[in-house]
Order: C-alpha cells, then sequence, then structure tokens
C-alpha cells in the first residue's frame, strides 16, 4: 500500500491482512459450506476468543451483522416497545435517535453541544423509557463518554436496558458487559479490517426483552431479530450465508491481539494520543474541536486546522499520510486523526513531525 490511512473509519488495514487473505484462499474456507464443520469451529472460536480478549461474561451473547447502523435498528426493534432514550452529543448518537423515529417509537433525548460530553450525576431518566442509548466514541466531535460514568448511571437504573455504540473505541473501551445489555461495533475502525462486518453483544437481559415483544407480537423484524440469531448461534451457524471472509479476518486479528495483550494494545494507545494531544496543545495554530481534556477521545483526535482541512490533507499526503476531513458541517476547517491499534507508534511519531 502507498499510503498510511489515519481516516476515521474506513482506515488503516491491520498490517497482517495480505497474509490472511491469502490464508484464506489456501485453506479454501470461502468455498465452504457456512452449514459445515469448519465453519462452525471458527465461529465458535472466534466467540471464546473475543470474550477473552474484552472480557466478556460467559452468558452474553455474541452476532455477527453486517454493520452498526443495522445494530442500531435490531437494539430498537427487539428492545424498545415503545420508549427509547438517548444521550445525543453528535451526528451518529443523533442517528440512533432518528431510527428510533423512524421504526414509529417515541424516542426522548437528551441532548448537549458537539464536542461537550453529559454531567451524568444530573441526568433523570424518564420513567417510561426501556432503553438508553448512547455514543461511547462520537466520531463525528471527538468526545469519548467516561464509562465509569455510565456504569454508574445503569446501577442507578438497574431496570433499564443500555445500549452504548463503541464503533470507533473498540477494543480500547473497558466496557463491564455485565452492566451493558447491548455493545456494538464494525470492524473498519478499531480492528483494521474491510468493512462489511458488525458485532453485537448481548446480556441475557436483552434476549428476553427481544422474546418478551415477540411473544406479545410486537414486530422485532425478520432474520437477525435477536431470538432468530439465538436460535442459528446455538447450532454454532448464522441466519444468513455470512461474511465469512471477514470473520475468519477477524479471528485472525483476534488472535494477534490476544498475543500482543488488550493492555499493551490499550497503554500503546494512550501513548500515541498523548504524542498526537502534546504536539497539538503545544501548538498554537491548532484548536481542538473537544475543549475539556478529560472528554477527548484517544482513539480520534479532531483539531481546527490554521490552513483549510484540504490543503492540510494535501500537505500530509505528500508523506504518504492520509488524515480525515471534519466531519458533516466542520469538513472544511478541523480534520480528524484517527489512533488505532493499526497505527504504529513509529507512524504516528512520523505524523507528528510532518505536521
Ligand atoms: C462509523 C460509525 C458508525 C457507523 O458504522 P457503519 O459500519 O457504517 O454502520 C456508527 N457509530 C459510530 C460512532 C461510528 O464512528
Amino acid at each position: 500500500m502507498k499510503h498510511i490511512y489515519f481516516t476515521a473509519g474506513p482506515s488503516q488495514i491491520h498490517p497482517s491482512i495480505p497474509h490472511y487473505v491469502q490464508m484464506a484462499m489456501e485453506e479454501e474456507i470461502l468455498c465452504m459450506s457456512h452449514r459445515g464443520e469448519a465453519f462452525q469451529k471458527m465461529f465458535i472460536d472466534t466467540r471464546l476468543s473475543l470474550k477473552k480478549l474484552l472480557n466478556i461474561p460467559e452468558e452474553n451473547h455474541i452476532f455477527f451483522i453486517a454493520s452498526a447502523n443495522e445494530a442500531w435498528e435490531k437494539i430498537i426493534e427487539n428492545t424498545v416497545q415503545k420508549h427509547s432514550y438517548h444521550l445525543v452529543n453528535g451526528a451518529f448518537g443523533k442517528r440512533f435517535f432518528q431510527i428510533a423515529q423512524e421504526l414509529k417509537k417515541h424516542p426522548a433525548a437528551a441532548m448537549v453541544a458537539d464536542g461537550e460530553s453529559f454531567d451524568f450525576s444530573s441526568i433523570k431518566i424518564p420513567k417510561e423509557s426501556e432503553l438508553v442509548c448512547l455514543t461511547h466514541n462520537e466520531s463525528s466531535t471527538g468526545v469519548a463518554l467516561n464509562m465509569n460514568h455510565v456504569h454508574e448511571l445503569k446501577k442507578r437504573y438497574p431496570e433499564k436496558l443500555f445500549a452504548v455504540d463503541t464503533v470507533s473505541s473498540a477494543p480500547i473501551v473497558d466496557i463491564d458487559y455485565s452492566l451493558m445489555d447491548c455493545v456494538f461495533f464494525s470492524v473498519q475502525k478499531g480492528f483494521g479490517l474491510p468493512a462489511g462486518l458488525g458485532v453485537l453483544i448481548l446480556t441475557p437481559a436483552a434476549m428476553e426483552k427481544a422474546q418478551y415483544l415477540e411473544k406479545k407480537d410486537i414486530n422485532i423484524g425478520s432474520y437477525h431479530n435477536f431470538p432468530t440469531q439465538l436460535k442459528f448461534a446455538l447450532k454454532n451457524q448464522t441466519p444468513e450465508t455470512p461474511n465469512v471472509l471477514n470473520i475468519y479476518l477477524f479471528h485472525k486479528i483476534i488472535q494477534e491481539m490476544l498475543q500482543k495483550g488488550i493492555q499493551n494494545i490499550r497503554k500503546e494507545t494512550d501513548e500515541k494520543a498523548k504524542l498526537l494531544n502534546e504536539y497539538f496543545e503545544t501548538n498554537q495554530n491548532y484548536e481542538f474541536f473537544v475543549k475539556k481534556p478529560e472528554n477527548r477521545s484517544n482513539t480520534v483526535v479532531i483539531v481546527k486546522t490554521p490552513e483549510s482541512s484540504t490543503l492540510m490533507i494535501k500537505r500530509i499526503k505528500e508523506y504518504g499520510f492520509v488524515l480525515g476531513k471534519g466531519y458533516g458541517p466542520y469538513k472544511d476547517d478541523y480534520v480528524r486523526i484517527s489512533n488505532f491499534p493499526s497505527h504504529s507508534l513509529q507512524d504516528v511519531k512520523k505524523l507528528v513531525q510532518y505536521l
């Protein structure tokens, strides 16, 4: 590859991917039946390895879907009869809210300005809300929520289900999967894989809610509703013919991450974030999108550029590094720089020099 992609998603592909694609061809896994033994074995081991990597309890369910967009839809359909509650601090959280509207539910929301987080101690969730929806790492603004505060909020409302979008922070963010009922990500960001695979992790409570709604004859969708996914997962299969290549690659990357150790990967992410942040803090020409340092994401850094973002991106591209534009209305004045496990410490050091 000619360039290193520091874009927020899709992003830099993990360096071992070409090798694993070759292996998949040689092992003929792409031609084999997804009802056969080879697939089932891989499916079992992928789920087990992910549980080990992210410290997910034994009893939680792991399902493969198409994307985070699909997770938004399935979660609303399967856990909400009427009312969801959304903490919205950017474009992705807003989309989750809109999907609830499109599915004819009655969502309510706490909204704060772009670039801000929430004062969790003052949040009051309406009595009728069945599901609380949050975006851990708002990729449009570069705000990361403090997960300890989110876990505390759940403890104040133990009877409500919680859904957390970790698309641009998995596997770096440390989640208590016994408390968070629906956690989801797609693999083209922090895992450095090709796009087209989403992962949904559920507590037994989320599954029970879907089964309850199904019994009440509420529409929970079809082949990817939670009970149907469970029925097939118990046979170590998926309802549809899945994205076998991406599941294969995901399995391989998880093995590499297990070998390296998740604590080491998280430590290295902090180290790289520190390099980027220190550069932008000491250089007066740049301005952080997120004003309060404690709210800044360590996986997506967003700054206002002295020149237009187009010019800056062009300038850095000459060194072989691709930065992302700001999101939506911020695209002309801001750049987004991702800091995922596929970005080496050495490349981040070089990037800081080129800035
Ligand atoms: C990229 C992104 C999504 C959307 O992911 P898809 O795989 O395109 O569905 C959702 N939420 C966040 C926070 C994202 O960064």
